[in-house]
């Protein structure tokens, strides 16, 4: 039997995963595969992999989830999204993952392709909200279904309070764990864990991180996290920009200070986006003191 991401946040100690995107081209091939290998060896609990907005990068997602799954010691996640797609489709995506051993998926709408902030279109015979594709997995049977949850809230809800409501049915329609969009503040996320636990949905929300290597990324906050960069951490790096090696290391620095957080306040584990480079994840993980972990 393939092991679940549930049976792993089970163990009672915090899961490591790390998140990937489907190639593109060649040379993203070989850099996956590349950042695959150096990532292995730290065993973490789960990988996942992004699912695109169209076309081939679909496909490379269920290739690349089955490589994982057939030629390394990996556990792969699979995220599905419901754009463009009908649910014949969905149903026929999902039993090829069934037919290839996954039973780790984490349903998501997914964003308007092109333009993440223009207008949510379903498709005329698809799904409108991840709730929905939450239950086509959970009617197939064998899945361990993951969800997607925000921090600052999801952009296009009304307010916190209905982010909240429609995140705790999503969960009640039977996702077995949560992981975040990236956030720089840890506050945000335990504000969230506290809304949900309040809420009463006792479903795991792991934290997902990215360290920050270049001043890019700082610019880049609020499309990646949903929030402003946290004004105290941006007077440290506005402090150092013109310096790109002190502004890499100041973010390792911070990434770990914000995954030992993490850890103390009792996350269920930490989730890292890596877009596909292992260095910043390594340097990251070196520093962390975690409990052992079933292989
Ligand atoms: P939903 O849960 O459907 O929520 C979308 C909006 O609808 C929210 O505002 C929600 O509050 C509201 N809502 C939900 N149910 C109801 C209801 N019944 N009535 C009224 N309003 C409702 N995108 C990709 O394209 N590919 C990926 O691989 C991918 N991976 C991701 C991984 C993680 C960990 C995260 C956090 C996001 C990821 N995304 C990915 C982005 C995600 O698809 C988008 O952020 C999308 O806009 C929201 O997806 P969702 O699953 O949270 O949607």
């Amino acid at each position: 039997m393939t092991r679940t991401v549930r049976e792993a946040l089970a163990e009672g100690h915090p899961t490591i995963s790390f998140e990937f995107m489907p190639p593109k081209t060649a040379e993203d091939e070989r850099r996956i595969w590349t950042t695959i290998r150096e990532l292995e060896p730290l065993q973490p609990s789960f990988v996942s992999v992004t699912y695109g907005a169209g076309g081939s990068t679909r496909d490379n997602t269920i290739s690349v989830v089955e490589k994982i799954a057939h030629d390394t010691t990996l556990l792969p996640v699979a995220h599905l999204t419901a754009v463009n797609h009908s649910v014949a489709e969905l149903r026929s995506i999902i039993g090829r993952f069934a037919d290839a051993g996954i039973v780790n998926m984490l349903a998501l709408r997914g964003d308007p392709p092109g333009d993440v902030e223009g207008e949510w279109v379903k498709h005329p015979e698809g799904v409108q909200y991840a709730s929905e594709l939450v239950e086509l997995l959970r009617a197939h049977g064998q899945f361990c279904i993951g969800v997607a949850a925000f921090p600052y809230k999801h952009p296009r809800s009304a307010s916190i309070e209905a982010d909240t409501a429609q995140f705790v049915a999503k969960c009640r329609a039977g996702a077995d764990y949560a992981i975040t969009q990236m956030f720089f503040d840890a506050d945000d996320y335990l504000r969230l864990r506290d809304r949900v636990a309040a809420a009463g949905c006792d479903v795991p929300i792991i934290p997902s991180l990215m360290p920050v290597t270049t001043m890019r990324t700082v610019a880049r906050s609020e499309q990646l996290s949903g929030a402003p960069f946290p004004p105290a951490l941006l007077q440290r790096f506005e402090a150092v920009a013109d310096d790109p090696k002190a502004v890499r290391e100041l973010g390792i620095a911070s990434a770990i200070e914000l995954a030992q957080r993490l850890l103390r306040e009792g996350a269920p584990g930490l989730h890292f986006v890596t877009f596909n480079y292992s260095r910043a994840t390594r340097e990251v993980m070196a520093e962390l003191t975690l409990p052992a972990r079933a292989a």
